[in-house]
């Protein structure tokens, strides 16, 4: 597999251009960003020293209307990374049936001596000066209707609190439309906190469907107890879902009669782990991932599921909440063994959309309840599957690549539509 992300999106581009029989320039175009910003600029820290940091905000379509995707503080950011990272938001923006093309930033947390920096280990004061900074330096390219940022991998609603004044005093007016994310005493939404489990379990639902198949008495197991699986535990768990295993970074946690998902969550709050739960037994990261289970649910890092352990996986439903949990290698081998893959693109496209309604209720200026937002989400995500659902039948082709294939499709209508090419 290559380990380069800005490649990996190329071949992924190639192939699924290839089931289109797409014409060479529109390929080139869609392999390649519109426009990628690179800033370098400097913040003064608390101890009195300067550093200069380096970041990039990356548009890489907007056929479909303004450029959408988060900002992520790292020390490994590069810009192919944010290349990359851009280009997948324009089909999952796409797959999810968004008005928006694909963007991404990120700022490389790097001293000047180029040793790596941890944004955990800032202090707010000086997050806050290195994001109105970056703001500044790209505030050129990115407002409502042209470029709008969200969190992403160290970045939070705090941070988008920040972004947000400082790109309203360089305007002069009020802009809460630029960044998604925010707090809900600045226009964040309502069920945003939910959203990407909330929108996976509706496509789970939609899944379970076409087999003719119900939540109750079904089996899952979940990797990952935070913001996404813990949640989505707790929604299969409310559905009648027999949850029992769950894991995070400490271990993971089985109780075949099924775990009480609301008392693991209290757990989890109080000692920071689930594991010793009571009346769980322990089980490892890589056992979960293999259990006698319907549904698993990858809701933590990528590359879990590979060739090495693809052949044993016993699930018949992947919900990838995780973006790029599964290799492409063991991908063929799940579609092989007859397993359906939710792919990540689809499967947590629920928070990109709650980001939408976000800045819907930012423009109109109209908020809506938390039931009103989960209404939308799942109907958006109910015609969200059936997209990528009828894709993969058409070209006879697993949900990855029917995700690619039906969102692909849809850019390049725009495009033509637009008479950009
Ligand atoms: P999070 O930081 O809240 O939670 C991550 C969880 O994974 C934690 O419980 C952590 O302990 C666990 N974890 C870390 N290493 C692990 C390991 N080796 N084995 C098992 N568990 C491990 O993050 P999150 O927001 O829930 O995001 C999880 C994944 O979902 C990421 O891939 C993220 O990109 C993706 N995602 C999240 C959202 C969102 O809105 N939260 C949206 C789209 C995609």
């Amino acid at each position: 597999m290559t380990k380069n992300p800005f490649e990996a999106f190329q071949k992924q581009v190639e192939s699924a251009s290839e089931l289109l029989h797409l014409e060479p320039h529109i390929v080139e175009l869609l392999k390649w960003p519109k426009r990628v910003l690179e800033v370098r600029f400097p913040v003064k820290m608390d101890d009195g020293r300067t550093i200069i940091f380096t970041g990039w905000r990356s548009q890489h379509n907007d056929a479909l209307g303004p450029t959408k995707g988060g900002i992520r503080y790292h020390w490994d950011v590069t810009k192919e990374e944010v290349m990359a990272l851009s280009g997948w938001m324009t089909f999952k923006n796409a797959t999810a049936g968004l008005p928006y093309g694909g963007g991404k930033g990120g700022i490389r947390f790097r001293d000047m001596d180029g040793s790596p920096i941890n944004p955990k280990e800032l202090s707010d004061a000086e997050i806050e000066r290195i994001s109105r900074a970056f703001v500044d330096a790209i505030a050129q390219i990115i407002g409502p209707e042209k470029d709008i940022p969200a969190p992403d991998v160290y970045t939070n609603p705090k941070i988008m609190g920040y972004m947000v004044d400082e790109y309203s005093k360089l305007r002069g007016y009020w802009a809460p439309g630029t960044f998604t994310g925010k707090p809900l005493s600045i226009g964040g939404s309502e069920g945003r906190g939910t959203a990407t489990a909330r929108g996976g379990f509706f496509i789970l639902k939609e899944a379970l469907k076409t087999v003719a198949m119900k939540f109750e008495g079904l089996t899952a197991a979940v990797q990952g107890f935070g913001n996404a699986g813990s949640y989505e535990a707790l929604f299969l768990y409310e559905a009648g879902v027999k949850v029992v295993a769950v894991s995070d970074s400490k271990g993971g946690i089985y109780n075949g009669d099924g775990l009480n998902i609301p008392e693991v969550m209290q757990f989890k709050a109080e000692r920071g782990t689930v594991v010793g739960f009571p009346g769980a037994e322990k089980i490892s990261n890589s056992e979960l991932l293999t259990l006698e289970v319907d549904i698993l649910v990858p809701a933590a890092l990528e590359n879990q599921i590979t060739v090495d352990n693809a052949e044993d996986i016993k699930a018949k439903f992947i919900l990838e909440l995780a973006n790029g949990p599964t290799t492409p290698e063991a991908d063929e081998i799940l579609y092989k063994n007859g397993v359906m893959v939710l792919p990540d693109i689809l499967a947590n496209s629920g928070g990109v959309t709650v980001s939408y309604f976000e800045w819907v209720q930012n423009i109109t200026g109209y908020y809506w309840s938390e039931e009103e937002v989960d209404k939308r989400l799942s109907e958006k995500m109910k015609v969200a599957f059936k997209h990528v659902f009828e894709a993969a039948k058409e070209f006879g082709v697993d949900m990855r690549k029917g995700a690619y294939v039906s969102s692909i499709r849809r850019v390049v209508e725009a495009m033509k539509d637009r008479g950009m090419i």
